[in-house]
């Protein structure tokens, strides 16, 4: 299977070629050149089945003959494995027709964990099957760096360098980055928000002499392979409720929509799904674009789901260009400057409703969400997975569709906001006890391209070996 860019102005490259490279040259992010589909009959036969099988059956349509079946069903195995819960992603009923899906069972104790661990294990085997280095630059609200330092530590092949908003992620998903011992992570305090983070990588990426130089990878929710192990966890669900005869519905707390995209690429590949909702916090750019088909970036609104904190929303490229029609030249145009926004064609929105709704919530409702979440069903849930909450209460959906909210993270990573929703201070799992104790690593630079390619040409193995 080939990958091809959505802006149209890169070569075409197989699965290990466009998981190693994560942005496409052009700028633009590799998408398959068709989907592949699941029969009705294959679905069937995955219900009951562990989440491995699942992936593996997904995944290997994505490889598509490029890595050996029992290396990948290896590396499954051991990504899953990392994960404490032996059903992996397992759903908690809290309303008649409405459940939770718990993807926070993971080292990092949130949702990018399915997909970095998996993504770690075949990114090292590509490299050392080709005997060659690379070097990750990654930017990241909070989570995403957490789960890759985690997936990558003491990788053979790989060094990392993850670039935060220096003060706007939490404790605990600061202390998650910086308190991992091994040479190979580098963690970066930019002075900037989380898009300036997001644009430097980006420069990185597209700057042809430097990427070469460090062989840059990208592992940010653009990769392709992180997309695509994400998929797994909708056919999960919807086996479980009456997949694949009845259509459910899922509500996906939503930031960069790669999470979110994951289901959409789940829908194209012949999972039956009725809605899926983009649910947003304050920083709505993405429920403001589903309801009026304009994409227009503001200021990050710092909020009590850190995570979720994004004006650009990289990952609705892909979605744009197949609605589209897969117009590269149109999206080139579109996409060209990030900061201005643009709009999406009447025929376009129209198309895009036909699958997706939105809903929103601000601090002040994701609180009250939280409180009433705790009162009904006696969970304590996570601010980002209490936004998703809300948008699935609100949905319009035909009466008795099964409705899954996914939960992002555990609330044990944002106790102030928990206790704020709902008097308790969720426990601690033993895997935060370690990471709140140990001694802390990272590096303040500037929120700038030049200062942050300095560190990473210093540093990088790939260079100085
Ligand atoms: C990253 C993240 C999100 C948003 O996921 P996207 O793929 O960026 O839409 C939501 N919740 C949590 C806890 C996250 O870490």
């Amino acid at each position: 299977m080939q990958y091809i860019s959505t802006r149209g102005g890169a070569q075409p490259l197989g699965f290990c070629d466009a998981t190693l490279a994560g942005l496409a040259p052009d700028g633009g992010l590799f998408v398959p050149e068709t989907y592949p589909v699941l029969s009705q009959e294959t679905l069937a036969s995955l219900v009951g089945r562990p989440f491995e099988a699942m992936a593996y059956t997904v995944l290997s349509r994505f490889a598509a003959g490029e890595l050996p079946e029992v290396a990948l069903k290896a590396d499954i195995d051991a990504a899953m494995g990392s994960f404490t819960h032996i059903a992996r992603t397992p759903l908690v009923q809290v309303g008649p027709d409405h459940f939770i899906m718990e993807l926070f069972h993971g080292p990092t104790l949130a949702f990018k964990d399915v997909a970095m661990q998996t993504l770690a294990r075949l990114m090292d085997r590509i490299l050392k099957e080709r005997g060659r280095r690379a070097t990750i630059v990654t930017a990241t609200s909070g989570d995403t760096g957490a789960a890759a330092a985690e997936a990558f530590r003491g990788a053979a092949n790989i060094d990392v360098f993850i670039l935060y908003p220096d003060g706007r992620v939490s404790d605990v998903q600061r202390r998650q980055m910086t308190t991992i011992a091994d040479d190979n992570i580098h963690t970066l305090a930019v002075a900037g928000d989380f898009d300036d983070c997001q644009r430097i990588v980006k420069a990185l990426f597209v700057d042809r002499a430097f990427n070469e130089k460090v062989a840059m990878s990208g592992v940010n929710s653009i990769n392709w392979a992180r997309v695509a192990a994400q998929i797994t966890y909708y056919l999960f669900a919807a086996l479980a409720l009456g997949g694949p005869q009845r259509k459910v519905a899922f509500s996906v707390p939503t930031g960069n929509f790669g999470d979110i995209l994951a289901g959409y690429v789940a829908h194209k590949m012949g999972l039956p799904i009725e809605k899926l909702i983009i649910a947003t916090n304050q920083n709505d750019i993405l429920d403001r674009a589903s309801r009026t088909g304009r994409y227009v970036p503001g200021t990050v609104s710092p909020s009590t789901s850190p995570s979720m904190d994004i004006q650009v929303s990289s990952n609705f490229e892909r979605l744009v260009f197949d609605l589209s029609g897969r117009n590269a030249a149109s999206i080139a145009e579109r996409m060209a400057d990030p900061r201005t926004g643009f709009a999406l064609t009447e025929a376009e929105l129209a198309e895009m409703k036909t699958l997706f709704a939105s809903g929103r919530a601000d601090d002040e409702d994701t609180r009250r969400q939280i409180g009433r979440t705790y009162a009904e069903t006696g969970l304590i849930v996570d601010p980002h997975t209490a936004v998703g909450l809300k948008a699935a209460a609100e949905a319009d959906l035909p009466a008795g569709t099964p409705i899954v909210t996914l939960s992002t993270a555990h609330p044990a990573k944002f106790p102030d906001a928990v206790e704020a929703g709902c008097g308790r201070r969720p426990v601690q799992p033993e895997r935060l006890e370690k990471v709140m104790t140990d001694p802390e690593r990272s590096t303040k630079v500037a929120a700038d391209v030049a200062a942050v390619a300095a560190i990473v040409l210093e540093r990088a193995r790939a260079v100085t070996a």
